[in-house]
């Protein structure tokens, strides 16, 4: 084979795109497709902006792939958009659903095991068939205000981009985009444990078993420094596990628990969560016991019987902002709250909601908290959501 001539590129290579959107939603995780699929569905232009390749977040690329928790006493409390997308992975990877009759012993006999490959593709393609433009490899860099609209500077490889949108829904798992426009973010100064999931022995059976894990303690998502540390950390451990067997499956990345979480209009505290208390603007409910990682490990505290703790609107409104609004772990509440808020049902059902103030908000040309609550509840519930209150 003769080499052929290659010329230099000297034309630059950094192309310039310009998007403008009803809604950005930034972070394509957990929380971030379904209410990237939610605004989208209600009629938002929407862009869904994901750091990553794929979408599924801690689900996908930390192969946190259980989620729960959908049921709560003998019912369901959390449908809609990610118990579609969570259900049908099942079901198209040939999987059983835990039988939901009932209260389980462990509360994990009630979480979902899905294939988080197939997860991913599945989200993707609900994503594009609502009509979600999606932008991987990207971030923003800078987000400023200017008569009504965001002005969002974003940045991939070789890729610059300008973003003129109405509505941003943050679900970066950190509140990077409130973080970065200066507006206050709680974090506690000890932080729950990552982890790095992997498979030593037989092969991997994706939605069927759940992975092993190592703590990453000290895993920290607030920056690509430290995020660098804690997937060296996780790798580290895992390679002192392998006298266990051989490696057959590795996550790309360390799962990280905790981070920061907005200052909302209102902060869930824990005796709002294990009391149940049902907030007069509640969006969803969240369900799982509080569970505390430390550096000893972990012992569920399980909720009382019949409480399903709620989602206030408030507490996805960072405080005193407008036309900016949170979803997923970094949901406005104290630490032991959050550590039951932060699970992935609670989280899909977050994101809807958020979807679909964003959307409205962007409609009716308001900010979110403006919106009628009645025309939120009502499109979630036109989209499967199960809205808590008297109509349940
Ligand atoms: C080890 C571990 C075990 C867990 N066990 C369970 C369990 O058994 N059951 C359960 O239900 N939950 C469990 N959880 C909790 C749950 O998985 C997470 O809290 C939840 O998935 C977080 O969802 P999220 O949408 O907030 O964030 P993520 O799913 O992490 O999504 C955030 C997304 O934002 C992207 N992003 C971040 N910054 C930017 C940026 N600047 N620009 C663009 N994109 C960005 C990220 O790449 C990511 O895709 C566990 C968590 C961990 C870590």
């Amino acid at each position: 084979m003769t080499a052929t001539a290659e010329k230099p590129d000297c034309a630059g290579s950094v192309a310039s795109v310009s998007t403008k959107a009803d809604v950005l939603v930034v972070g394509g995780g957990t929380a971030g497709a379904v209410a990237a699929i939610q605004a989208a569905r209600a009629g938002a232009k929407t862009l869904l902006m994901e750091m990553g390749g794929q979408l599924g977040g801690t689900m996908t690329a930390g192969g946190v792939a259980f989620p729960g928790l959908f049921h709560a006493w003998g019912r369901q409390v959390i449908a809609g958009i990610g118990w579609e997308l969570a259900a049908e992975t099942v079901r198209r990877d040939g999987g059983a659903l835990p039988d939901f009759t009932g209260t389980p012993a462990r509360h994990s006999d009630h979480q979902l095991h899905i294939n988080q490959f197939l997860y991913a593709l599945l989200a993707e393609d609900k994503c594009l068939k609502a009509g979600v433009e999606i932008a991987y490899y990207e971030f923003p860099l800078s987000i400023e205000t200017s008569a009504g609209a965001w002005l969002v500077e974003c940045a991939g490889p070789g890729t610059r981009r300008r973003v003129a949108c109405r509505q941003i829904v943050d679900c970066t798992g950190n509140a990077e985009a409130v973080g970065m426009l200066g507006m206050p973010r709680l974090r506690g100064e000890e932080t729950q444990p990552g982890s790095m999931l992997f498979k030593c022995g037989a092969a991997y059976e994706p939605g069927r078993e759940q992975l092993q894990a190592v703590y990453v303690h000290g895993a920290d998502s607030s920056n690509s420094v430290t995020r660098t540390a804690a997937n060296i950390a996780g790798r580290r451990a895992v390679l002192e596990q392998l006298a266990a067997g051989r490696l057959v499956h590795l996550q790309p990345e360390t799962a990280f628990r905790e981070s920061f979480r907005i200052l909302g209009e209102v902060v869930i505290t824990r005796e709002d969560y294990v009391s149940g208390r049902l907030f007069e603007d509640a969006v969803c409910h969240a369900f799982y016991p509080v569970d505390l990682h430390t550096k000893d490990g972990v012992k569920p505290m399980p909720l009382a019987e019949n409480v399903v703790p709620t989602v206030p609107l408030r507490a996805l409104i960072p405080r005193g902002s407008r036309n900016i609004i949170a979803a997923g772990r970094c949901v406005s509440s104290d630490r032991l709250a959050n550590s039951g808020l932060r699970v992935q049902a609670s989280c899909m059902a977050m994101g809807q909601a958020a979807g679909a103030a964003a959307a409205l908000a962007a409609r009716q040309k308001r900010a979110p908290l403006d919106v009628p609550l009645e025309d939120i509840r009502r499109l979630l519930r036109e989209h499967g959501a199960i809205v808590p209150g008297a109509r349940e």
